[in-house]
């Protein structure tokens, strides 16, 4: 990504990117002309297409879209596990914005380390930790020694694990394995919680119990969720939620009533 200490144009709002709610809270994420292509066989593909979009602390993010519609793509570029074509996210740390897509790879993964959390379809847990390790090695990867186990048990309490601490995770069902990736996305205090299909691998019922845990979880510590889904039950409960349709963002009721 290129630095530029230019002014940057106002980016065009078309009236279906406005969003739908006028919080009064304060802007956590911003997207500014957000693109990402792939290329393949010399063919170029926007996958997202100029994105611009604020979302508040403390908001509840309902992402839908068809398979292969971006969803992925948009979360790991909010994430830093990938960089966009062109455009930026900037995310607010406290009293500074930070502009994720200027960071070199190894800065961003220092900041995903710190300030964000992330859930994933498949759990993503290491095989050769405990639950109680794979929940504290966030903390320990930020530098946060002090107060690591409790703060651990006490969301492994909180999602219902206490206990399976010793427990590894080829020892867990599915929802429990979703539960420690749950308690292991908030116990370093992220600033955002992101979450990739995170019952897309589990059936109904789990998937229903896995999903109020994590609402539960973040509204209680007050953290902005963003959450890619295909659950339409979920929706309901979202603060906003937004389509990815060809590449754009669209409002749930614009995306509705154009059928
Ligand atoms: P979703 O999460 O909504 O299912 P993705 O973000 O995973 O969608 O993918 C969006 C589109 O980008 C798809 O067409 C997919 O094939 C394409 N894509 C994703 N990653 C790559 C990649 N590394 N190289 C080429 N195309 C990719
Ligand atoms: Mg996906």
């Amino acid at each position: 990504m290129i630095v530029t200490s230019q002014p940057r144009t106002q980016p065009d709002i078309t009236p279906e990117q406005k969003p739908s709610v006028s919080p009064t809270k304060p802007v956590l994420i911003r997207l500014e002309r957000l693109c990402k292509a792939y290329t393949e066989a010399g063919q170029s593909h926007m996958v997202l297409d100029e994105l611009n979009r604020e979302f508040y602390t403390g908001e509840f993010v309902c992402l839908l879209g068809k398979s292969g519609s971006g969803k992925s793509t948009l979360l790991n570029l909010i994430s830093g596990i990938d960089a966009p074509t062109s455009g930026d996210v900037m995310i607010r740390d406290g009293a500074r914005e930070v502009t994720i897509t200027a960071l070199s790879e190894h800065a961003r993964t220092l900041f995903r380390r710190n300030h964000i959390g992330i859930v994933f379809q498949f759990f993503n847990l290491i095989p050769t930790l405990t639950v109680l390790e794979n929940v504290t090695l966030p903390l320990e990867l930020a530098g946060k020694a002090n107060g690591t186990r409790d703060r651990a048990v006490a969301l492994l309490e909180r999602v219902g694990l206490a206990n399976r601490l010793a427990s590894y995770p080829d020892k867990l069902s599915g929802g429990e394995q979703q539960r420690v990736a749950i308690a292991r996305a908030l116990v370093h205090d992220p600033l955002l919680v992101l979450a990739d299909e995170p019952t897309g691998n589990l059936d109904d019922e789990t998937g229903v119990t896995v999903l109020k845990l994590l609402l539960e979880l973040t509204r209680d510590a007050g953290k902005t969720l963003f959450m890619a889904t295909h659950a339409p039950d979920v929706a309901e409960q979202a603060d906003r939620v937004l389509h990815l349709v060809h590449g754009k963002l669209v409002n749930d009721q614009l995306a509705k009533s154009n059928g």
